[in-house]
């Protein structure tokens, strides 16, 4: 079945609302391409300047972090409706960065998980393991161990319509890209396990991105492979480089 990629820039803390017009301006014209879903996921302040300026392209806007609760006192936190109140419509989950500086874990991130669904908003639920997990020969089981804990009494037609995004921690933004080779086995093994949990339709069916330095030059061949369905991608989405990932044919 031939699923279609979805390329997502995650711009992390960067860029303010005025710096965000403008680059969603200079890179709208760059990531126009129909046979690709383009998500761009920005800070929360941004979120509202960014669904301005794509209005009109194919670019569509994702948030970078959400809430599990739906309102209260959460004082810095975003509430899943007010992300759906202006149009957004992916949101990443569980990156890297937020279990390493921010103490999410396999549970928060099913929390969330199941909140994003309960919204209409579909999860990019991060995965990944450390350079010492992979270095001990256990990356894929502890990858396993995230993704059941992350889809855990998630339904099989919401899991069919989610993302996950295998980053491998040592890859991102280290310039470090993961082999092809290794990028498969992993993105695979993630297939293979949401069919032992859902069955081969919907492992089919879900999108699941590789993660870690993706750039202009090695995107073709990364997501060419079989179980790569796309990228997400830090650093290199902000710039005009994005714009030649997102049409990396
Ligand atoms: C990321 O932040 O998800 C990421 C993969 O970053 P980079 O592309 O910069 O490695």
């Amino acid at each position: 079945m031939a699923r279609r990629k979805i390329i997502a820039g995650n711009w992390k803390m960067n860029k303010t609302p005025s710096e965000t017009t403008a680059l969603i301006n200079e890179l709208k014209p760059l990531v126009a391409n129909d046979e690709v879903d383009v998500v761009f996921c920005v800070p929360a302040i941004d979120i509202i300047p960014a669904i301005e300026a794509a209005k009109g392209s194919n670019i569509q806007i994702g948030a970078e972090n959400m809430y599990y609760e739906e309102n209260g006192a959460y004082t810095g936190e975003i509430a899943p409706n007010m992300l759906t109140d202006v149009g957004v419509k992916y949101v990443i989950i569980g990156h890297s960065e937020r279990r390493e500086y921010f103490a999410e874990t396999d549970e928060t991130v099913n929390k969330k998980v199941l909140k994003a669904f309960e919204h209409g908003i579909t999860p990019i639920i991060c995965c990944g393991e450390t350079l010492t997990q992979r270095e001990q020969g256990i990356a894929i089981d502890f990858i396993r161990t995230q993704i059941k804990i992350a889809f855990q009494n998630v339904s099989a037609d919401n899991a069919s319509n989610s993302v996950i995004a295998y980053e491998p921690i040592w890859a991102i933004g280290t310039g470090k890209t993961a082999t092809t080779a290794q990028a498969e086995e992993v993105c695979k093994a993630i297939r293979e396990c949401i069919k032992e949990v859902y069955g081969s339709d919907v492992a089919e069916k879900i999108r699941i991105q590789y993660g870690g330095s993706v750039n202009a030059g090695n995107a073709a061949e990364l997501f060419a492979e079989a179980d790569i369905d796309g990228g997400l991608v830090g650093g290199a989405s902000l710039k005009p480089d994005f714009g030649k990932i997102v049409n990396y044919k």
